[in-house]
């Protein structure tokens, strides 16, 4: 059960700050790790007009008790992490407690939610960060978090979006990330009332591959799996004839997160590199589970560079857990035989 708090000066201090909230895109992906956060095993994402004028995200999770809905939405106020030393034993997406407070201040907020003690649900609304109502509501556990006009308060950011098609590209392609980043939730996409991508939350890494990416790649996949007590990798990466022109295709998610990192990549490149023709990359969609000890992932306000402790010993790992694969399996593309 959450316990929103408002975090220290000192707490404030140590977290790398930015803008979170740049485009539909962002907010969708600050309320889908939320959800995720709060354990929900299913969420709808549903945009229309690029997530423009409206973002609504549903999830079963474990919601919001009504005496902290309007903590909720204040500056650095989380119920993920409480001091400085947590900082560097996170395992949640989230734990700056920014991103509601950013959202409610650029967009119209609808919000209900009800928690499985509560005896009914809560819907609140803020309008530009201010407060319009907060009342009990009849609900099912979980949360739906409406964002709808985005920037309607701050036209000179308003301008700096792209047409809808455009950023409903870019919200399609974060959920998909995220759906890929987590095959244990089901993550249903509906853009314009029309369904786009829908997981079924059975773990199945591999039919979620083929449902965002194709047979063609799903069929000419590796499996890659390497265990040490403080770090594993699951996942697969991509027969050498799948190869492509530019590094879109080598995806890495560390604790549930999709990350960048120059150690993981140099290590994969490496491994591929005599089977690969120049300026080709490979498909990797690989899973690490590290111990958050080892983990400094508070170095960029999106979140998305992270730093190794020992950066030598995980690139060794990747390098010979790919190199192996690669080197004990057939590297015939499969067939598909004509009927
Ligand atoms: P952070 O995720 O960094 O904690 P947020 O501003 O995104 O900050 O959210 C603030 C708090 O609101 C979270 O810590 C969590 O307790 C609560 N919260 C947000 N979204 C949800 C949700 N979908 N379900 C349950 N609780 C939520
Ligand atoms: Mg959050």
């Amino acid at each position: 059960m959450p316990n929103i708090t408002i975090l220290d000066q000192n707490t404030i201090n140590k977290i790398a700050a930015g803008e979170v909230v740049e485009r539909p895109a962002s907010v969708v992906k600050e309320l889908l790790e939320n959800a995720i956060d709060a354990k929900a095993t299913a969420v709808t994402v549903e945009i229309k007009e690029g997530g423009t004028t409206f973002i609504r995200i549903t999830d079963n999770g474990c919601g919001i008790a009504r005496e902290e809905v309007p903590l909720a939405f204040l500056r650095h106020s989380t119920s993920k992490i409480k001091s400085v030393e947590d900082l560097f034993t996170v395992s949640s997406l989230g734990f700056r407690g920014e991103a509601l407070a950013s959202i409610a201040s650029v967009s119209q907020v609808e919000l209900i939610t009800k928690t499985s003690i509560g005896l009914t649900g809560t819907r609140y609304q803020i309008d530009g960060g201010e407060e319009k109502t907060l009342e009990e509501i009849g609900a099912p556990e979980g949360t739906t978090f409406i964002a709808r006009n985005l920037f309607y308060n701050t036209p000179a950011r308003k301008k700096f979006l792209k047409t809808p098609t455009t950023e409903g590209a870019h919200v399609a392609e974060l959920v998909e990330k995220l759906a890929l980043s987590h095959p244990e939730v089901s993550i249903r996409f509906i853009q314009n009332n029309q369904n786009k991508l829908h997981t079924s939350g059975n773990h199945n890494l591999k039919d979620i591959i083929y449902t965002v990416f194709g047979r063609e790649i799903a069929s000419n996949l590796l499996e890659i799996s390497a265990k040490k007590p403080e770090i594993s990798i699951q996942g697969y990466i991509g027969k050498p004839v799948i190869a492509r022109g530019n590094r879109n295709y080598e995806n890495y998610f560390i604790n549930g997160r999709y990350i960048k990192s120059s150690v993981i990549c140099r290590a994969i490149e490496e491994a591929y590199k005599p089977f690969m023709m120049q300026h080709k990359y490979p498909f990797t969609m690989l899973h690490f589970t590290i111990e958050p000890e080892l983990l400094d992932i508070n170095v960029h306000p999106t979140k998305m560079e992270l730093r190794f402790r020992d950066g030598e010993m995980v690139y060794q790992m990747v390098y010979q857990a790919v190199a192996s694969a690669l080197a004990h399996k057939e590297l015939i593309p499969e067939i598909e035989l004509e009927k």
